[in-house]
């Protein structure tokens, strides 16, 4: 059979998705990121990841952010962009703002792993065999390497850039003194950094406490949160057991024994509140990120088009009481993973 042509919804910037300046950059970044980490590997129906991909771009995602390694099977998430992006993406290339990154292992030996130049150099160019690509929008150091040189890693990111691998450079998860210096470096090679890539949710604030979201900040630097959901925690998941097709049924990240009875119950409570306010509780959750001073982009995973469809209503609803936050926080603090 042959397989019809993709034609993007001509109202895909009408559906209330609002883009936001990354940093003191020129780029607008869609506030929903869609995120490749799990779910579009090489265990996943392709027409499944196909269909989200399609979702998100009809309904005004831009951003879109990959990995080196994400799958399961390393290469597998960017394998399988490739492949629906060479079909339906290419002649919307230049309406789609794609990420990836090198920083975990990737493959055996010395050269596959950490911050080094040699991994950092191999690993793009397999990044981009994969997603047929020709640039990435945004190359990312995905985490900090205590044992290479800084400089040896920022210099590596500067001539990506200028070798026109990708348009620009992103830091993830790296600790605030090592990004004040990195900020410093790539400022003075003309290659500012765009955006900080970390953990931010409900019931992880750690970005706001170490000081690394003002960090961010001062230095006109964007900021995009993942995890935004606790990996799935903060929805309606694991209200009623664990669901055999669940991310906790997967005992990879996270585990089935961190969703105890405690947990349910103070989520559940947060589902009520959500309730309250009309939302779902993926909703209140991305809402809450969203709301989140300093914030440019979510980056949302979603196991199905029906997760997507929920997720993205978040964008209507950012406005919080302060009696709504005092009660959020006051459940949410009571967590612990
Ligand atoms: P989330 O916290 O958003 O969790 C996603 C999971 O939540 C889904 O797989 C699904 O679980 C569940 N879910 C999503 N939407 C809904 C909904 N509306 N209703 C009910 N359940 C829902 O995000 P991730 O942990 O996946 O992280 C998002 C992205 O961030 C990644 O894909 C990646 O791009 C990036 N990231 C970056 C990291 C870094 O080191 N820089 C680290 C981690 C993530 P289920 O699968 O069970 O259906």
């Amino acid at each position: 059979m042959i397989e019809e042509i993709y034609k993007a919804d001509s109202r895909r910037y009408e559906a209330g998705m609002e883009y936001r300046r990354s940093g003191r950059s020129g780029i607008l970044l869609s506030e929903l990121s869609l995120g490749f980490w799990h779910n579009f590997g090489e265990t996943a129906p392709l027409e499944r990841s196909k269909d989200i991909m399609r979702f998100a771009f009809d309904h005004g995602v831009t951003s879109f952010d990959l990995a080196n390694n994400y799958g399961p099977g390393y290469g597998t998430a960017e394998e399988t962009f490739g492949f629906v992006y060479e079909k339906s993406f290419r002649p919307y290339r230049d309406e789609m703002f794609v990420a990836s990154k090198a920083g975990y292992d990737m493959w055996p030996g010395p050269y596959g792993n950490w911050g080094s130049r040699k991994y950092l150099m191999a690993s793009i160019e397999q990044s981009l065999r994969r997603t047929k690509l020709d640039y990435f929008d945004v190359f990312y150091s995905h985490r900090y390497d205590p044992e290479t040189p800084l400089e040896e890693t920022l210099q590596a990111l500067v001539d990506i850039v200028r070798q026109g691998k990708a348009l620009y450079v992103g830091i993830s998860r790296w600790p605030v003194v090592a990004t004040k210096y990195a900020f410093s470096y790539l400022r003075e090679r003309d290659t500012p950094c765009l955006i900080f890539q970390d953990r931010l949710n409900l019931i992880d604030r750690r970005v706001e406490s170490d000081g690394t979201l003002a960090n961010v900040r001062e230095n006109g630097c964007g900021f995009i949160a993942f995890s935004p959901l606790a990996q799935g925690i903060l929805t309606n998941r694991y209200l009623n057991g664990i669901p055999s097709d669940s991310r906790a049924m997967q005992q990879r990240f996270l585990k089935s024994s961190q969703i105890s009875e405690e947990l349910v119950a103070h989520i559940g409570k947060l589902n009520e509140i959500a309730a309250n306010r009309g939302q779902s509780l993926a909703q209140m959750s991305l809402s809450w990120v969203l709301a989140h001073p300093g914030v440019t982009s979510v980056i949302i995973g979603c196991s199905s088009v029906g997760q997507l469809e929920d997720s993205l209503k978040a964008m209507k609803s950012k406005d919080f009481t302060t009696k709504e936050l005092a009660d959020i926080e006051s459940i949410a603090s009571q967590i612990k993973l």
